[in-house]
């Protein structure tokens, strides 16, 4: 069974076609990398994958669940799967700890302690731990997208979406964000990434999608894309 799969997606703008009939499987273990020109929608497209943008038309089912049935859940399934965005979009009035605990107590249940511990842990994976009690704002770009992406993690998603995660940071950055991601890969996460990231895709992606025009025209693994790997 796909964990997600979609169903001729359509999203207008007024006259921009920004989705045009996608249709698509992800399936569990899945690294899938979308790329294509700037507009294609391949933001959109993931964006679309959890409702942050509900399309017009068509239908997008997690674990066989058709989620644009209004009579479902979305947050339930959404809370799934974790997202990751160019811009960090941390809460600036939080810690870095609060950051990552704030899901799973108010989503999760977990008490202030269990979050806490486990927060903390997260913290110790990506080197951070002494960040607990900082406020984003004194991070750099590269420790805010870690934080981030732990933050996504402490919710224990099916399913990582990942829009441009490194676009927005210094090139001397960029790598410590991509390290942590192919750990992900190697670990078994199910990961959906839109990126310019060639090294990134030709390195862990099991499928790489090109999108133009809101559709996609080609897809199939890496070498196919990119000629043999390194
Ligand atoms: P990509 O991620 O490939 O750069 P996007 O999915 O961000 O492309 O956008 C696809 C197209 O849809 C672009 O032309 C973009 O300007 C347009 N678009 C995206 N979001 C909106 C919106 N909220 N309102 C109007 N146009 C939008
Ligand atoms: P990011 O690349 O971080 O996703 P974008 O600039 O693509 O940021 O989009 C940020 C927001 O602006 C999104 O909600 C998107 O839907 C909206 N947006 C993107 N393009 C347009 C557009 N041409 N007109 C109006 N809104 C847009």
């Amino acid at each position: 069974l796909p964990l997600i799969e979609v169903v001729d997606l359509h999203k207008v703008y007024g006259e921009l076609h920004a989705l045009n009939g996608i249709s698509e499987k992800i399936y569990p273990g899945e690294v899938v990398v979308v790329i294509g020109p700037s507009g294609s929608g391949k933001s959109t497209f993931l964006r679309s994958l959890n409702l942050l943008e509900v399309p017009d038309k068509g239908q997008v089912l997690f674990e066989g669940v058709d989620i644009t049935d209004k009579k479902v859940n979305i947050d339930a399934h959404r809370q799934r799967m974790g997202m990751v965005f160019q811009h960090f979009n941390l809460f600036p009035h939080k810690t870095i700890l609060e950051n990552i605990t704030l899901g799973p107590i108010k989503l999760k249940g977990l008490s202030k302690e269990e979050a806490e511990k486990q927060g903390l842990d997260l913290l110790r994976r990506v080197g951070l731990e002494d960040k607990a009690t900082t406020y984003p704002a004194k991070l750099s770009g590269g420790q805010k997208q870690r934080i981030a992406i732990v933050r996504a993690l402490a919710m224990e998603p099916d399913v990582m979406l990942f829009d441009e995660p490194t676009s927005a940071l210094d090139p001397e950055m960029v790598g410590e964000v991509l390290e942590l991601m192919k750990e992900l890969a190697r670990e078994g996460m199910t990961m959906a990434v839109v990126t310019h990231e060639i090294g990134f895709a030709k390195e862990v992606a099991t499928r790489v999608i090109f999108m133009d025009e809101g559709q996609i025209k080609e897809q199939g693994e890496p070498e196919g894309f990119f000629g043999s790997p390194k």
